[in-house]
């Protein structure tokens, strides 16, 4: 038998051994997980207003605002 699977720290998937996203299934897991951390220390260090929002790297997916927009929407 081979090794039981690692689960994501994000999402519980199984983790591919050896993955470059470990602890991570996947990239946006792996994105998922640092966008909240940076978030979160974001609001420790000052509020969060719309220049913070347009300076934001946009290669880095933000989830967090993606599920805000998608619950406000529905
Ligand atoms: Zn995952």
């Amino acid at each position: 038998m081979s090794q039981d699977p690692i689960p994501c720290a994000k999402c519980k998937n199984p983790v591919e051994l050896g993955s470059q996203y470990f602890p991570f299934c996947c990239e946006r897991c792996k994105m998922s997980d640092l966008g909240h951390w940076m978030s979160e220390n974001y609001r420790i260090s000052r509020n969060l207003d719309h220049r913070d929002v347009d300076s934001f790297d946009p290669t880095i997916d933000h989830p967090d605002f993606d599920a805000d927009l998608d619950s406000s929407v529905d």
